[in-house]
């Protein structure tokens, strides 16, 4: 590649600015050569730290608490999400989120660790942890994926418990919803809470997790991008992480999280990254206005960035720096 096209397709930002070193030798020896991952950095990369998409504190502060007291990444983003998971006031998460239009509440989890490994699950019922399902997914199987029946039968015989994922509340809003069997996507939070989180611990390792019971009242069977490898969620110990909230089949027409990470290796910063996914995603959509996505990054730094379509999205972050709300910008103000 000539270094002037090189140039042009790479934001030089101080997060990841590619080493002169590289660009010659690609110059003088005209080889392919590859992309680098994030490069030579002036910045001191902040560790340990950890993100999640909303506004969710309790799952922060569970995943600091690890973080802080020395515990590894994957640890951190599996404590973090789980607290979600468990609260039943969070209607989009694990027990108490909100059914299918059968009325099966379906949840979809994945994690993914340092080294690339990476479980997940679909479809699965009855179950409160999927990401620790899919935990165990990853560590005790010689597979990614396990779907329906077949997870949480597995899931069953890793010693989980079944257990009803309505509440009184959401059995009550899917009664009254029968009355009219009409399916709305509607922009922000009250539709949209997924969490997606990305942690770096005290050795600079990279984990990410992310878990959702999906958009309420879809048709039965639905699987959005949350448990997808590289569409809800993707970490790379190289470059960095991103995750994404919103409606899911726009993530996966783009494989959102995974061309984020992409992007950050080609030298851009997690802001810039993010907004190009969400542009991507904007242009196979032109003109659409009914639907929110947000995406969330951070390379191996610790810096952050994330972008929406529209306002309303925030990210929470956490490290020695403190405890933040992140509000990010938007393609449509
Ligand atoms: N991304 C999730 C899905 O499509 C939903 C959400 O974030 O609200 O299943």
């Amino acid at each position: 590649m000539k270094r002037r096209n090189f140039l042009k397709n790479s934001s030089l930002t101080a997060a990841g600015l590619v080493s002169a070193s590289a660009i010659t030798a690609c110059n003088t020896e005209n080889k392919p050569v590859e992309t680098p991952a994030v490069a030579t950095t002036p910045v001191d990369p902040i560790k340990p730290i950890v993100v999640c998409t909303w506004n969710f504190l309790n799952a922060t502060d569970k995943a600091w608490e690890v973080l802080k007291s020395g515990g590894t990444s994957l640890d951190a983003v599996e404590q973090g999400v789980m607290v979600e998971e468990a609260d039943v006031t969070n209607e989009t998460v694990g027990k108490g989120g909100r059914p299918d239009r059968d009325g099966n509440v379906t949840l979809d989890a994945c994690i993914m660790d340092k080294d690339g490994n990476c479980g997940s699950v679909v479809y699965l019922q009855n179950i409160v942890h999927p990401v620790s399902v899919a935990r165990k997914v990853m560590e005790e199987t010689p597979h990614i994926i396990l779907a329906g029946k077949g997870a949480e039968k597995f899931a069953y015989e890793q010693g989980f418990k079944k257990e009803d994922l309505f509440t009184e509340s959401t059995r009550k809003q899917y009664e009254e919803w029968l009355n009219t069997s009409k399916y709305e996507t509607t922009i922000n939070i009250e539709n949209h809470d997924t969490i997606g989180m990305l942690a770096i611990d005290a050795n600079g390792d990279l984990s990410g997790a992310c878990t959702t019971s999906g958009m309420a009242y879809k048709v039965g069977g639905r699987v959005g991008d949350s448990p997808i490898i590289g569409a809800g969620l993707y970490v790379d110990n190289e470059v960095g992480g991103a995750t994404a909230t919103g409606v899911g089949e726009e993530v996966i027409r783009t494989v959102g999280s995974f061309l984020i990470v992409e992007l950050m290796r080609q030298g851009k910063s997690p802001q810039e990254a993010c907004e190009e996914g969400v542009k991507r995603i904007m242009k196979k959509n032109e003109g659409r206005k009914d639907f929110q996505i947000g995406f969330l990054a951070i390379n191996k730094n610790g810096e952050t960035g994330g972008y929406c379509v529209h306002p309303g999205f925030t990210y929470r972050e956490y490290s020695e720096k403190g405890h933040v709300n992140r509000e990010v910008k938007s393609f449509y103000s």
